[in-house]
């Protein structure tokens, strides 16, 4: 192994060697591009906004090849966005309405450990909350998932089912409908293979219960 230090053996009592790791790449980065960090200090104006799972092994900055400022990015769990998660409702609205990004990325992944712990019936504790949307999922198309005889193939088929159900989660809420109509953003379903490292962009049908969530100016009447 070279001098230059590596994150593998990395424990708690070498908390350095990632602050020497991180002066490396800065230092690299600025060699290669010198006006990025100076304009990164005054705005950010990124395109894209990724929504993806938290597994150390999906770094959307990564495994996009960018650069820092190209991507906003929400993760959590299984890439899920229930309604009233107030900290992705959050993220969307500012990527969506002040950042105005072009693009919205739904990425799921294979080998999820989230989905295939919503697949088994063991109880896990508080993520059990959490993963209860994902048992939604799960429930909604029981056929489909228990007509896969091979487990591997059933986590696969309910990472991109919950891709597509997240896709629709997305497409009722009123700032994404309003910025697809407007100013043409498009929303994307990808599902990142985490044996190979590609990303590969799925086929979303149309939700078929799209015209129950469509939302416009004026106001609802509620009575
Ligand atoms: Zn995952």
């Amino acid at each position: 192994m070279s001098n230059d230090p590596t994150i593998f053996g990395f424990t708690d009592d070498n908390i350095n060697t990632l602050l020497t790791r991180n002066k490396n790449w800065a230092q690299r980065t600025s060699a290669l591009r010198p006006g990025l960090f100076p304009s990164l200090a005054n705005s950010q104006h990124p395109q894209i906004l990724w929504i993806g799972c938290s597994d150390s092994r999906v770094p959307e900055t990564t495994v996009l090849n960018l650069m820092p400022g190209e991507i906003f990015t929400h993760r959590n769990i299984a890439n899920l966005l229930p309604s009233g998660d107030l900290s992705s409702l959050s993220v969307i609205q500012y990527a969506v309405e002040i950042l105005q990004v072009k693009h919205v990325i739904v990425c799921g992944h294979y080998g999820c450990g989230g989905v295939m712990a919503a697949l088994g019936n063991k109880k896990h504790g508080v993520v059990d909350h959490w993963l209860q949307h994902l048992r939604d999922v799960r429930a909604a198309n029981k056929a489909e998932l228990a007509a896969i005889s091979d487990p591997t193939k059933r986590v696969e088929r309910l990472v991109e089912l919950n891709v597509i159900a997240q896709i629709n989660n997305l497409k009722r809420h009123a700032n994404i409908q309003e910025a697809i109509r407007d100013r043409g953003l498009e929303v994307h379903g990808f599902v990142y293979d985490v044996s190979n490292g590609l990303c590969e962009l799925l086929d979303v049908p149309k939700d078929p219960e799209e015209a129950e969530y469509d939302l416009k100016d004026p106001p609802m009447n509620l009575e």
